[in-house]
């Protein structure tokens, strides 16, 4: 049985822009306290590039357009996959920017 999309929940350990998964939930446990680190995937800093959701949607388009390199190779998951990584992401509310 799979469900499609929406029935991924909001994890508070994931990038909102690329959805990779962190050691430390980006923007604290409660969602209120960013912990202005960078991702290590797509390089965004918590709290200051992700604030909004528009930004958020423009970091991921630059960062896919980009060829969703990681900003730190090393932290890279042998079996990285962009495809299943993205699965996790918000595509937003707004389907006009399809
Ligand atoms: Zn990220």
């Amino acid at each position: 049985m799979t469900s499609s999309g929406d029935a991924l929940p909001g994890d508070p350990f994931r990038c909102s822009v690329c959805g990779y998964r962190l050691d430390t939930p980006p923007w604290g446990i409660d969602g209120k306290n960013p912990t202005f680190d960078f991702c290590p995937c797509c390089g965004v800093q918590f709290g200051y590039q992700d604030c909004l959701q528009a930004a958020v949607e423009k970091q991921r388009a630059r960062w896919l357009a980009g060829g969703a390199r990681w900003s730190e190779p090393s932290e890279m998951p042998a079996d990285w996959n962009l495809e299943e990584q993205l699965r996790y992401v918000n595509r937003g509310s707004d389907p006009s920017d399809a």
